[in-house]
């Protein structure tokens, strides 16, 4: 049990829904583990109020807040000053409150990178990555891929104009490459003779849709590539698993989720965040199924 007094430094996280959010969970078990005094509220922030939220950080003396889903471009016009990665993105999902000047960072996208060096060992710099989907998270993914040095970047996406968006986005700010290739057999199987990484950023097999695999790639994994889901829930997706059974490295997206939770978590507290209990509980949470 949380023990809130008068000094409590409370963050919060603005979404609508908020109510699925596992960052609540997450942040209080790490504060709690610290034995520090922080505390971490969920609010459920209408389209209409965004404004009026993000003045609220300040009046109310938030520390700063997570920006979930929808509200992530929509915070951006009321925020004193963004990150460079935010910027390119066109998205923020953090917010820290220094004395009233408000700052937004996107932790998305360098959330994956992190557990790609951590839990994968893989430097991303140099390397040629395939991203499956161009919704928001491959916006935050591809950018800061190419941010970390990928070199090249192929996009994959059932509606190819948002692929197409994405592309041009990377190669107006980044140093890498980036092309959309059609969702075909030849197409992939011609990107994957010079990529090592490839990143599932759809919903596919999320939830309760277990057995749903991203089309056409699945039959062609091969060993020496590392295949990332983002998806968490489940923490090892049926393309994960169809990708381990065919040799391939693994990486699910629950790294994503822990790591861009930690970093948020850095830049508030100002302190490293305790990421083997964070990975703990939110493993715990999707596991078994009480969140
Ligand atoms: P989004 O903006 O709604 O984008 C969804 C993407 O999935 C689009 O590219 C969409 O293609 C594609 N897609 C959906 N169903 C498809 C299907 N049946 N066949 C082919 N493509 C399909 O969603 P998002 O925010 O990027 O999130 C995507 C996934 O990443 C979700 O599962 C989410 O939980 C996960 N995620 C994880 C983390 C993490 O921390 N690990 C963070 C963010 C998101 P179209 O463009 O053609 O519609």
């Amino acid at each position: 049990m949380l023990r809130i007094t008068g000094k409590t430094t409370v963050i919060g996280i603005f979404g609508y829904p908020v109510e699925h959010s596992l960052s609540p969970l997450m942040h209080n078990t790490a504060f709690k583990h610290l034995n520090i005094d922080y505390c971490y509220v969920p609010f459920p922030v209408h389209p209409d109020k965004v404004g009026e939220a993000v003045a609220a950080i300040r009046a109310l003396r938030l520390r700063g807040v997570n920006v979930t889903i929808p509200h992530k471009q929509a915070v951006i016009p009321f925020l004193d000053e963004i990150s460079p990665e935010a910027r390119i993105i066109g998205a923020v999902n953090t917010i820290v409150n220094r004395d009233g000047a408000l700052k937004g960072y996107n932790t998305d996208g360098q959330g994956f990178v992190r557990s790609l060096r951590e839990d994968a060992g893989m430097d991303p710099a140099g390397k040629t990555v395939i991203l499956l989907g161009a919704g928001g998270s491959a916006r935050g993914v591809g950018v800061q891929l190419a941010l970390a040095g990928a070199k090249k970047v192929y996009l994959v996406n059932r509606t190819p104009e948002k692929a197409e968006e994405i592309a041009k986005v990377i190669a107006d700010n980044t140093k890498a490459q980036a092309e959309v290739l059609p969702w075909t057999k030849e197409a992939l199987e011609q990107a994957l003779g010079t990529a090592q990484i490839i990143v599932n950023t759809t919903s596919i097999g999320m939830f309760p849709y277990y057995a749903s695999v991203p089309p056409v790639i699945t039959a062609l994994l091969r060993p020496g590539i590392l295949v990332a889901d983002l998806v968490y829930n489940p923490v090892e997706t049926g393309f994960l698993t169809a990708a381990a059974e065919k040799g391939c490295a693994t990486l699910s997206g629950l790294g994503m989720l822990l790591y861009q939770g930690a970093i948020a978590f850095e830049l508030w507290t100002g302190q490293p965040a305790p990421v083997t209990a964070m990975q703990e509980v939110l493993r715990g949470c999707i596991e078994n199924r009480i969140c």
